[in-house]
């Protein structure tokens, strides 16, 4: 599946991250890693949430 998730940081940044990323992403402000990936999908950092599905 091809989605975008939009995960809100610890920090409070809100930004989008691909279902199906190959590399773990970072938050933009703070730098944290929000996301990592995990088989074919990504799994959201601890501290970060999932506020929707787009
Ligand atoms: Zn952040």
């Amino acid at each position: 599946m091809s989605k975008f998730l939009r995960v809100k940081c610890k920090c409070g940044n809100e930004q989008n991250v691909f279902g199906n990323a190959s590399k773990a992403v970072s938050c933009l402000v703070c730098s944290e890693p929000i996301a990592t990936p995990s088989g074919s999908r990504v799994v959201v950092a601890e501290g970060c949430k999932v506020i929707k599905v787009l």
